[in-house]
């Protein structure tokens, strides 16, 4: 059993659809563990992406992750890390595979309405950035 985290981005959110997304983890095998609605602050977001710092796109992903709420959740299951990249698709909708949420959902590789840990280590370290432990239930 494994847990990731998953973020529905702002884009996601103002199109109204949290619940669509969420039907996408329950339908695969994906149970939401812990999951909360939050407004980012800037250092929230620089702190999330600090790996992307150095990136040309770093300024335009923290402003759009702060662009509106996100609703952030963990999701538990048998390879839930995989799993969960794999209903996303690819970072650039143009790119997604048919009937994953990026390819149904997401309009821009920027606007791409959702976030997936990419790997174990980095799932247990942004579910501690955004849950208590007693959250994850
Ligand atoms: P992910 O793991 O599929 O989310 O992709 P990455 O870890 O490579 O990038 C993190 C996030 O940065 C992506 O989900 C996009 O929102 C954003 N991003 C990646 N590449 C670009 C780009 O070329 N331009 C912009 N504006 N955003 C990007």
């Amino acid at each position: 059993m494994e847990q990731t985290l998953s973020i529905i981005k702002p884009d996601a959110v103002k199109k109204n659809v949290i619940g669509k997304i969420i039907d996408r983890f329950e339908s695969n095998g994906l149970r939401i563990a812990a999951m909360k609605k939050v407004q980012l602050s800037r250092a929230d977001a620089e702190a999330f992406y600090a790996v992307h710092k150095e990136r040309p796109f770093f300024g335009e992903l923290v402003e759009f992750m702060i662009s509106g709420p996100v609703v952030v959740s963990v999701l538990e299951g048998e390879n839930a890390v995989a799993k969960n990249r794999e209903l996303m698709g690819a970072t650039d909708p143009k790119e997604a595979a048919p009937g994953t949420i990026r390819a149904d959902f997401a309009e821009s590789i920027d606007a791409n309405a959702v976030h997936g840990s990419d790997s174990l280590e980095n799932a247990e370290k942004e579910i501690a950035f955004f849950f208590a432990r007693r959250e994850i239930l």
